[in-house]
């Protein structure tokens, strides 16, 4: 859909001259990738050549890709964990990167329990904020009239520690909306929050996500936009709003804020901004109290003409339950980004889920690819290095594993994303999010593979042991249906003596045991962000585990090859799960979870 009044731009006609400008940049980028690429690996190498780390594989100054692909190995972070450790415990010599680190970023994904440390320096803030200014641009070219309003966005900071040597170590987010360049961002009439600073601001998660609620619901009829970064997000915000409705109308109706708002600064921030609206306080009264939600989003927000929030990858999982509350407002998703490094971003963000394609910006950092066979385990041997493809070699419709080189010293380093081609614009490639390596259950940004579900099922069945209990199977699931979502473990038990099997209580304390043993970014979600709900227990009969065989074995599965599912999701196998379930348990406490880390 075209704008109205617009300047021609070669992706669409821009509304504006800063719009233009950003398209044109994408656009000579992406025209340019390979000489672009071929200027960032020059640039980092060139400024890192006397890092302990580029000198170990004598790369001698040299900054062309033929050296630099010869010389580094591709690696993965626990082999840089040595040097993460260095820079942790205060070494400022120049390991990995030229220039000084500035904090440590910390990743959802986790390294033996905790979360990984992503070194950053300062100018990399330019580089993602670079990235957030090409968002509005392409996306006025599909949505007119973003400027007559404003985006109720949910987001938040959160807990952040020092390293031994005294770095901080933060989410990348939080360190974005701690920056001066988002707490100080010029006015943009196309980027303008409901939510004032002071309330993404605060440290408290319940004040924060109140506040911003509440201004929010202050500012209904201008809200044009609705999101947070994932869509767990936004769905924990529609059960806050389930909670505490009551309370949030009451403030409105009178004028007078909560007295759980106790942060002075956001309370002054909300004196200003709170005035009593008792009409606006009885509509929204009267359509929370209605039994069913349905298209509440809609309801409130009226004029929202799209949730913006992440759906790929593991977010899959929440889009029906995204269409139900908004009665199928679009979804966009609008940017691919982590830790280590922001990569791209949707040049076509109203498309459905199912298509989106990310292009990646040829300027963030080198990117290499590994051909990933999706047959295959994955593995690579020190017989046959596996050749990685740059960036504008890749073909469409194949997968692989995205390798990545920054500015802040990361050198072709695994980030554990497989990605398909799914095309290209001008020369750079655009890729369906396929599937993150090694992830079996996801609720909100945690991760936990097979290992650590192996484990936290080993230390429940220590509980087991008095009772002569033991798990003869087990399979696990994310259910999503409840908000927050939550892990589901089916068990089938081996019951040695039914005189002395297992009490409700017992296998309520499993539960517990393995939430324990699960990795922190888990347990963070449980304790401080409350994005997951208690982990469950489903006890099922006898045999269930051998149905489950019998089963795939009727759809094709081979009968020596077979291997139980550690996770399932496939409907008739979890109909047949449920409908053997004998008993179920949930845990009946928090995990143990504080900021520290424990290494
Ligand atoms: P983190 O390092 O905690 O910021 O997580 C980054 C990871 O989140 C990426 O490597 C992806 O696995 C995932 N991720 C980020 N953006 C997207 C997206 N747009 N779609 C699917 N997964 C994403």
């Amino acid at each position: 859909m075209a704008v109205g009044s617009a300047i021609s731009s070669p992706l669409g006609p821009a509304s504006c001259d800063k719009d233009a400008k950003a398209l044109q940049f994408i656009e000579e980028t992406t025209r340019n990738a390979d000489l672009v690429q071929e200027r960032v690996l020059a640039e980092i190498l060139a400024r890192n050549a006397n890092t302990e780390y580029l000198k170990r594989f004598n790369l001698n100054g040299a900054t062309d890709r033929d050296s630099f692909k010869s010389k580094l190995p591709m690696i993965t972070y626990e082999d840089l964990q040595p040097e993460i450790q260095r820079i942790a415990n205060g070494d400022r010599s120049p390991i990995l990167s030229a220039h000084p680190i500035s904090e440590f970023l910390t990743s959802s994904g986790t390294s033996a329990g905790e979360r990984k440390l992503m070194p950053t320096i300062q100018e990399e803030l330019d580089r993602r904020q670079l990235l957030y200014s090409l968002l509005m641009p392409v996306m006025n070219l599909y949505v007119p009239g973003l400027d007559k309003g404003k985006g109720l966005y949910f987001l938040f900071v959160k807990s952040e520690t020092k390293t031994p040597g005294g770095l901080l170590a933060r989410p990348v987010l939080t360190s974005y909306y701690k920056s001066e360049h988002f707490k100080t961002r010029p006015y943009d009439p196309y980027n303008v929050y409901t939510s004032p600073n002071e309330a993404i601001l605060c440290p408290d998660s319940f004040q924060s996500m109140y506040t911003q609620m509440l201004c929010g619901l202050i500012q209904r009829n201008q809200v044009l936009r609705l999101g947070a970064v994932f869509a767990s997000g936004l769905l924990r915000a529609i059960r806050f709003l389930q909670l505490n409705w009551t309370q949030l109308v009451h403030d409105l109706k009178t004028g007078t804020l909560n007295p759980r708002i106790t942060d002075p600064v956001l309370k002054e921030t909300m004196t200003r901004i709170l005035k009593p609206d008792p009409e606006m306080s009885n509509f929204i009264s009267k359509e929370c109290s209605k039994e069913d939600w349905e298209g509440i989003l809609t309801r409130i927000w009226p004029n929202t003409k799209y949730l913006d929030v992440i759906v790929t990858g593991a977010m899959a999982q929440y889009i029906p339950t995204l269409d139900y509350y908004s009665g199928g407002l679009p979804l966009a998703c609008t940017m691919y980004a982590s830790s280590e490094c922001y990569f791209g971003l949707n040049l076509n963000p109203m498309c459905k889920p199912s298509e989106v394609s990310y292009t990646i910006m040829p300027n963030m950092a080198y990117f290499e690819f590994l051909p990933h066979d999706p047959n295959s385990a994955g593995c690579t041997t020190r017989d046959s290095p596996p050749k990685l493809v740059d960036l504008v070699d890749v073909e469409v419709g194949k997968e692989y594993e995205l390798v990545i080189t920054t500015y802040a010293g990361l050198c072709r380093y695994r980030v554990g994303d497989i990605l398909r081609v799914t095309g290209f614009h001008n020369s750079a490639p655009q890729f369906h999010f396929v599937r993150r390596k090694n992830v079996l259950l996801s609720i909100d940004s945690d991760k936990t593979d097979e290992a650590e579900l192996q484990k936290a099922v080993e230390n429940a069945l220590q509980l087991l042991k008095e009772f002569n209990t033991s798990v003869v199977e087990y399979t696990s699931f994310a259910d999503t249906k409840t908000i927050p979502g939550h892990y589901v473990i089916y068990w089938e038990l081996l019951v040695k003596d039914s005189a002395n099997s297992p009490s409700e209580e017992v296998l309520s304390q499993c539960c517990l045991a393995m939430e324990e043993s699960l990795n922190s970014v888990y347990r963070q979600g449980r304790v401080a962000d409350n994005s997951i709900g208690p982990l469950e227990i489903r006890v099922v009969k006898n045999g269930t585990f051998e149905e489950l065989m019998d089963y795939a074995i009727s759809r094709g599965a081979s009968i020596n090859q077979y291997k139980v599912p550690r996770c399932v999701n496939f409907t008739p196998i979890m109909e047949l799960l449920d409908s053997r379930v004998i008993s179920t348990h949930f845990s009946p406490a928090l995990p143990h979870w504080t900021p520290e880390r424990k290494r």
